[in-house]
């Protein structure tokens, strides 16, 4: 059994440091805040096993040019944003061809398929069943035209993947979710995800129940990990093995050690609003790029993508969000002062990276979770730990793919 350091205590971090603890190991976790107050904090809660396919970048000429005339809420960008990642942002599109989309698909629909049944022991184990809903989230369509293309997806996702859906008219929906006030022309009920109405308050009982089965969680800085002897030290911790979790933080330390991580950071925002009827279930409003979580804080409303190297501090995105989710509820005045804002650490080929880091040994690379990790943390967590101890790993996600 190795003493094994652990950079990084987000759902990835503190998931890798859980599946380590099971093996007999025992794990230092270095992290310089709290356990999941960062990205795996501000995410939309949703556990997605339905998520089968990676996202992929709007190709469509129409769409593209959407996105660089600065209409419409699903990406927004600076040119700042944009120049500073923008050979990962081309290679990203690369990626997103229908032939290479599909081979990231055979791998992620592999991992993501097993979500559901990874978190539940640790649900359990950490006594945070308060926090989970088993009975999935909606996904609206505001126009006749919406719901056609719904109806083809959701046939789609049963035929390629056994996903199963359940497509609702209006009055259907209404049945359902009774706060929505205005006509709208139906919805897809995605029932297999599972919600989380904390997402940094599920990562903390994680991290509780890792430091009550014995682990241990520093405060520290990962990065100034370096050598010590055959294995390394991050600040005063020593380890045989150190595992990199940092989300997007991760590029920064690993350029140290010869390894260049094209990584897309793609912002999101969110805010909590005051709401006495809440929905039942999160609501996705995917044609105003927003969705909206029934939190215990409130309605968080969660944007799609920005491309930029500073937050803003009046998002255009999240004011659109608002408009559209005060259009469906009545809704009360923001929670916090200001908004939350973080980034999805997103690899071009949609993949994460997990597994050795090539010519360092003992070093691991975990993040890249992209629009996902808050659902793969546990999945991915199983799969490094495995090769840890000596298993072959998953080869379509080994970080020597990076290498050039
Ligand atoms: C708006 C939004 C909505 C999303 N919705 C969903 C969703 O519904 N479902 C889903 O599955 N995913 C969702 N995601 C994606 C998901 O949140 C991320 O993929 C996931 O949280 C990444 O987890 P992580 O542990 O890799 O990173 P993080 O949670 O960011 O953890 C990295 C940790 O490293 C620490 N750290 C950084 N630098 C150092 C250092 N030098 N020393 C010590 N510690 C350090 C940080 O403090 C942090 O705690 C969403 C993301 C966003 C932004």
């Amino acid at each position: 059994m190795a003493e094994i350091l652990v950079l990084g205590a987000g759902m990835v971090g503190v998931s890798t440091g859980l599946a380590l603890q099971a093996r007999g190991h025992q794990v230092t976790i270095v992290e310089r805040g709290s356990p999941g107050r960062e990205t795996s904090y501000g995410n939309a809660g949703l556990i997605q096993t339905e998520a089968v396919e990676p996202y992929a970048m709007p190709l469509s000429p129409w769409v593209l040019a959407q996105i660089a005339l600065g209409r419409g809420y699903d990406v927004r960008w600076n040119i700042p944003g944009l120049m500073s990642q923008v050979g990962a942002v081309l290679s990203y599109a690369r990626n997103s061809l229908p032939s290479a989309h599909r081979r990231a698909t055979i791998t992620w629909g592999k991992l993501i398929r097993q979500s559901t049944e990874r978190h539940a022991p640790l649900v359990q184990a950490a006594g945070a069943d308060n926090l989970i809903r088993r009975d999935g989230y909606i996904e609206i369509h505001r126009t006749p035209k919406a719901m056609a293309k719904a109806r083809i997806a959701a046939k789609r996702f049963l035929d390629e993947f056994g996903v199963e859906a359940k497509l609702m008219d209006g009055a259907e929906l209404r049945g359902l979710e009774p706060a929505i006030k205005v006509e709208v022309e139906g919805a897809t009920h995605w029932r297999d995800a599972w919600a989380c109405s904390d997402p940094g308050g599920l990562v903390a009982a994680y991290a509780n129940l890792f430091e009550k089965q014995g682990g241990r969680i520093v405060n520290g800085d990962a990065g100034d990990l370096h050598r010590d002897g055959n294995g390394w030290r991050a600040d005063d911790y020593t380890g045989e093995h150190a595992v990199i979790a940092l989300g997007p933080w991760s590029p920064m330390l690993l350029a140290r050690y010869g390894l260049n991580v094209p990584m897309v950071y793609k912002r999101g925002y969110h805010r909590h609003y005051h709401m006495e009827t809440p929905p039942n279930h999160p609501i996705a409003d995917f044609g105003n790029s927003v969705v909206l979580s029934p939190m215990r804080r409130g309605l968080r409303i969660a944007t799609a993508a920005e491309l930029t190297s500073h937050p803003r501090l009046a998002p255009p995105q999240l004011r659109h969000g608002e408009e559209a989710a005060r259009e469906l509820f009545d809704i009360g005045a923001p929670v916090e002062a200001e908004p939350w804002t973080g980034r999805r650490p997103c690899m071009p080929d949609m993949l994460p990276v997990i597994g050795k880091v090539p010519d360092q040994p003992n070093l691991w690379a975990h993040f890249g979770h992209g629009h996902q990790g808050f659902t793969l943390g546990p999945v991915t967590a199983e799969i490094l730990a495995d090769e840890i101890d000596g298993g072959e790993g998953w080869a379509a996600l080994q970080p020597a793919r990076l290498k050039h």
